[in-house]
């Protein structure tokens, strides 16, 4: 059989851009089909806009801090439009790199939404039906919009947040996870009032207990008020602002509340139908390997697919698919030990388990444990604390779990996580050399284990 394409991607984001891209470098004829703007959630509406405004966010600590190291700083304000306007800027010039990348490597880009339309085939919104020996979906997910209480539709999610015109004197931030606890901290900083509603016991669920309890009162002493085992049961508009009741009898007012409350996998519309493909009951494909479905012609790769939904992690699968299926090559995808960091000020960066993974796991292990205040604090008349934690399994000395929440944590876990990789001991630690005077010396010199945990 002969088709009118080797690969037909849907959707330009992290993993169809690498995969387009190695695809055509391994000289397939390749298509990718995008119906907004070429980059996708991370580049156009997720970490890079965000990281952004974290940028913006930290220059209060900055400005407040300077005073202890001699600096007389003036009124400061901040000018929300210019900050949206200059990430704007930011994000149409990456969009243009993403695409000038993709044709510089032979692919097309057809500005198009597509749909399934029987094996091997996608019909596109203005009309074309192309054929293709291999699809890949790689669509991502949007954020959940139904928080299950009357008024939801009043609440923004993350998308609007990036054009909102003006920032919220007082936003409400409903859940507890990385979405969540970004906005409301980077908010905070640029001097919203910040409230996080939170369902559970504690924020920031399935990471180490200890990193989310040092987080939430790090949030605290920041002036934001974080409320768990609560849950909104409505949300009104009230004299030009926004009113949310709670289970618990709270009444908020505010004059934004963001719905963060996870994201699903886009799959609706996509003419799944017409393929004999079984969905998972979220909407997620299930996949093995780099990207493959139960049909040898369709593949799946990033936040679709269900698996951890990180831009690194889409990437890889969709480099190792294009390598696998148009190279020839072998390629293992191994989604251990990824690390990961939550762009709270202060932030937090993880590797590996953490302390109840570990139990759970009924594995022993030893923890150490370091909290100290930073150098800069200080001087700067800082309290807040840094915490760092290595869990290091008792049978064979092996570093199983690195946490550190503070300045820069998302920096040191990066590299952490190679040594990690490397199946890294305690005793490599030990006896690497301290670079003084950092913070990240403390991870090569806790000597002494503050617990132990046997089964
Ligand atoms: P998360 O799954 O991280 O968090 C969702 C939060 O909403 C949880 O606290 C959850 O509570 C709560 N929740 C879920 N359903 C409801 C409900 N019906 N009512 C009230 N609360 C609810 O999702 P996010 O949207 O924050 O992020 C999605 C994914 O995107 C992340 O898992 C991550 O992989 C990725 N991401 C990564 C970032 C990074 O690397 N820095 C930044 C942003 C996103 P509970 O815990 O009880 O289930």
């Amino acid at each position: 059989m002969t088709f009118d394409r080797d690969l037909l991607v849907i959707g330009a984001g992290s993993g169809g851009v690498r995969a387009a891209r190695i695809a055509a470098g391994h000289g397939a004829k390749v298509t990718v089909a995008e119906d907004y703007r070429v980059g996708g959630t991370c580049v156009i509406r997720g970490c890079v806009p965000k990281k952004l405004m974290v940028y913006a966010a930290r220059f209060a600590d900055d400005f407040s801090d300077a005073k202890g190291f001699g600096w007389s700083i003036g009124e400061t304000a901040h000018d929300w439009s210019a900050l949206i306007a200059a990430k704007d800027r930011e994000i149409t010039r990456l969009e243009g790199l993403y695409a000038a990348n993709l044709e510089r490597s032979g692919v097309e880009i057809v500005r198009a939404r597509a749909r399934l339309d029987g094996p091997n085939r996608v019909r596109l919104s203005d009309g074309r039906v192309i054929t293709a020996r291999h699809v890949l979906i790689a669509t991502g997910g949007t954020p959940v919009r139904d928080g299950g209480f009357p008024g939801s539709d009043l609440a923004a999610t993350s998308e609007e947040l990036f054009h909102w015109p003006r920032r919220p004197e007082r936003v409400v931030v409903i859940g507890g996870g990385y979405v969540a606890l970004e906005f409301a901290s980077l908010l905070a900083g640029l001097g919203t009032k910040a409230t996080v509603l939170y369902r559970g016991e504690e924020i920031l669920r399935g990471f180490d207990g200890e990193v989310r309890r040092h987080l939430h009162g790090a949030l605290v002493a920041r002036g934001l008020d974080v409320v768990t085992e609560d849950a909104p049961t409505r949300l009104e508009r009230r004299d030009g602002a926004l009113r949310l009741t709670t289970k618990a009898g709270r009444v908020i007012d505010a004059d934004e509340v963001l719905l963060a409350i996870g994201r699903k996998p886009a799959t609706a519309d996509l003419g799944l139908d017409t393929v004999d493909l079984a969905l998972r009951p979220d909407g997620s494909i299930p996949v093995t390997g780099a990207a493959a479905t139960t049909l040898p012609w369709l593949h799946a790769v990033g936040d679709v697919t269900g698996r951890p939904a990180l831009t690194p992690v889409a990437i890889r699968d969709g480099h190792a698919f294009a390598d696998i299926v148009f190279g020839g090559l072998d390629r293992d995808v191994s989604h251990e030990l990824i690390p990961t960091a939550v762009f709270t000020t202060p932030e937090v960066g993880t590797v590996g388990a953490g302390e109840e993974d570990l139990r759970a796991a009924g594995i022993a292990h030893a923890i150490f444990r370091s909290t100290f205040r930073p150098m800069r604090a200080t001087l700067a008349g800082r309290e807040e604390r840094t915490l760092m934690k290595i869990l290091v399994g008792e049978a064979d000395d092996r570093v199983l779990g690195v946490h550190v929440v503070g300045p820069d944590a998302a920096e040191m876990v990066q590299l952490v996580a190679v040594a990690m990789r490397m199946g890294a001991r305690k005793a490599d630690f030990d006896r690497t050399m301290a670079l003084h005077p950092s913070a990240a010396e403390e991870l090569v010199t806790m000597r002494q284990p503050s617990d132990h945990w046997r089964p």
